[in-house]
């Protein structure tokens, strides 16, 4: 290294980096001028974060700099530049944020999904990549930037995507970034003033900063969510919410409302189409943006709203937010809580209305956003009841496919039903052919099939829906009212204590109790739990590897009329040997049915040896 060359180092790009230009450079071809748009929308982040300094201190220089993003072309070199006087990066700043991807699960599934994805470009933007799409269009990238920190001097980025990129020195700068794409062979076309015009018109409409073409204004900047509903068109809401949620389908739903007691308050939501949640890409970030006057305070703020709300998208803005508020002190301002617990009452209120105005239509979101919802009930305390009416559910009494409300399965409720009922099951043909709904059939009980683990959770959670309470059907003191008839041919009383007494014996610490029970026609017994650790319960716990410490021993219930229990009964004393092998393979049929028996090995052994004996071998 010379001591008069300017200093040029190399880098090696990330991995998942390298693997990502891969792709953008050698299999994304079409739509490739949405590398307009990410690069303006990279400008105008950058130029939002200077407004946020000059908000917060008022002795920066250049605070009162017109803020603008300005592109620029060059039909001859073939190059097209994008400027911006934001707030520019340091040296540190630059190879971070320009050669590394910092969220382990954006770089895990990055590639993979623009894989699976078949070079959808808009995903590049929604993984927090859109820089990289520059290099589906440039063959060499030079970033010259300057940070906007008194003492900063300017740095020069430059790569031609090939898996490296240099970093030196820059003398001359201005604060802010410029951006220079010198163009490939076969994508000269966007140096050209028609061409950048259409792109900039069709993407930036939104942009909040002034976008310039040479020495013309582009863009409008316009606040839609302070204007009123009535002015607003649909196209106009549509295309705003496919800017801020970087979507290429419609929103589902739209909430536009505006307020002015508690707060002064201007929100703009949208449910998307679908969540990357769901498709397995972790977890999503929150989607609300903050302003203050169509100023934005924060992008995404953590703490505005509730976590379960992070599938909406949108923007809320409130008059009555000072202006300079800091991260640090919206974290646990009072002001903030307020203006979060207004959005979500009406949010969940908009939900309630959506779902009577259009069933089919809320069914629909909620089969892929009732996640969310779930894990509201089970979260978020304050608005737990309002949120439990927006949970759907198949039943009993439903078409498989079909789901139903807690209100609705309580107007259905006959007189002598005192609570509500549910199961866990992996699926509905699992569940009805299982012993626990059984008895809650016979009386014309609806059952609620909780068809997902998280439901379970959801409900011990919830208690209570309108004053019922919410019973999982295999708990051991369901207190059923008594059926009129009674089974032909029950063992009595008497031989019954005898039995339970002689099986407790020999199951010893297997169970918790042997009991008759009163609630089985046709199965010959049942485990149920006599505390909330319901065998659902116990295998959630048991799926997350937490100890359940002899809590969760079931309790064993057996049919008095059922022809298999009076054969023990029988046998016991005059085969106890075989009797005890009948009774072991009874306990594990019963626990196999509540999905606890953990090891099937020796059930299965034992099955065979008795099989061979019912065959006559
Ligand atoms: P995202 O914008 O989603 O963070 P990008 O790949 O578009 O992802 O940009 C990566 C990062 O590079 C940005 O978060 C920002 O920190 C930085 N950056 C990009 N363009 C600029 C710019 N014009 N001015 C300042 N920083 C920028
Ligand atoms: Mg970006």
């Amino acid at each position: 290294m010379s001591t008069t060359s300017p200093q040029i180092e190399t880098h090696a790009f990330q991995a998942e980096i390298k693997q990502l230009l891969d792709i953008v450079i050698h299999s994304l071809y079409t739509d490739r001028e949405i590398f307009v748009r990410e690069l303006i929308s990279n400008a105008s982040d950058a130029l939002e974060k200077f407004r946020h300094e000059t908000l917060t201190n008022p002795e920066l220089p250049g605070k009162d700099d017109a803020l603008a993003v300005t592109l620029d072309f060059d039909a001859e070199a073939k190059s097209v530049t994008f400027r911006d006087n934001g707030i520019g990066m340091t040296r540190e700043e630059l190879s971070q944020n320009l050669g590394t991807i910092a969220s382990s699960g954006t770089r895990r599934y990055l590639a993979q999904a623009l894989q699976a994805a078949k070079g959808d470009v808009n995903l590049i933007g929604q993984f927090g990549v859109g820089f990289y799409s520059a290099f589906m269009v440039a063959k060499k990238v030079v970033v010259e930037t300057r940070s906007f920190h008194a003492d900063s001097q300017g740095w020069r980025w430059e790569s031609a995507g090939d898996g490296s990129y240099t970093i030196a020195p820059a003398e001359g700068l201005e604060r802010g970034t410029r951006i220079t794409l010198e163009l490939k062979d076969d994508a000269q076309e966007f140096a050209s003033d028609w061409q950048l015009k259409q792109i900039i018109r069709k993407f930036s409409s939104f942009v909040p900063f002034p976008v310039h073409l040479k020495d013309e204004k582009i863009n409008t900047v316009q606040a839609i969510w302070k204007r009123s509903r009535t002015e607003v068109t649909d196209e106009e809401y549509d295309e705003f919410f496919k800017f801020i949620a970087n979507e290429s389908e419609s929103a589902r739903y739209r909430l536009h409302f505006s307020a002015d007691a508690p707060l002064a308050i201007n929100a703009l939501l949208f449910v998307p189409n679908d969540h990357m949640e769901r498709l397995g890409f972790g977890r999503i970030d929150p989607g609300v943006d903050l302003y203050c006057k169509k100023i934005l305070i924060q992008k995404h703020p953590e703490n505005l709203l509730p976590d379960w709300m992070r599938f909406v998208k949108g923007v809320v803005d409130s008059d009555d937010l000072p202006l300079n508020i800091s991260r640090e002190t919206m974290q646990d301002s009072a002001l903030i809580r307020k203006l979060g617990k207004v959005i979500v009452t009406r949010f969940i209120k908009h939900l309630a209305e959506e779902a009577k105005s259009d069933a089919e239509k809320y069914e629909s979101f909620f089969a892929k956003f009732g996640h969310f919802i779930k894990e509201g009930v089970a979260s978020d305390y304050s608005h737990r009841e309002d949120l439990a009416k927006l949970l759907r559910f198949e039943t009993s009494k439903t078409e498989a496919g079909k789901v139903t409300s807690l209100a609705d399965y309580i107007a259905r409720m006959p007189e002598t039903q005192k609570a509500i009922y549910y199961i866990n099951g992996p699926s509905r043909e699992a569940i009805e052919a299982g012993p626990y709904v059984e008895a809650l059939r016979d009386r014309d009980f609806e059952v609620i099939y909780n068809l997902e683990q998280i439901d379970d959770f959801v409900f011990d959670n919830l208690g209570e829906f309108e004053g019922k309470k919410l019973l999982s059907a295999d708990r051991g003191d369901l207190d059923l009212p008594p059926l009129d008839k009674k089974q032909e041919n029950e063992l009595s009383k008497e031989a019954m204590e005898a039995l339970s007494g002689w099986l407790k014996a020999h199951y010893g610490d297997r169970v918790a109790a042997v009991r008759g029970s009163t609630r089985l026609t046709d199965n010959p017994a049942i485990a149920t739990s006599d505390n909330t650790m319901t065998a659902t319960m116990q295998r959630l716990m048991s799926a997350m590897k937490q100890d359940m410490g002899g809590v969760g021993k079931m309790t064993l219930e057996i049919n008095p009329g059922h022809g298999l229990i009076r054969q023990i009964e029988t046998l016991r004393t005059s085969n106890e040997a075989f009797a005890k092998e009948v009774a072991d393979q009874l306990l594990d049929n019963a626990l196999l049915a509540a999905g606890l028996l953990s090891d099937p090995r020796a059930m299965v052994a034992r099955l065979n040896k008795l099989l061979a004996k019912a065959a006559g071998a």
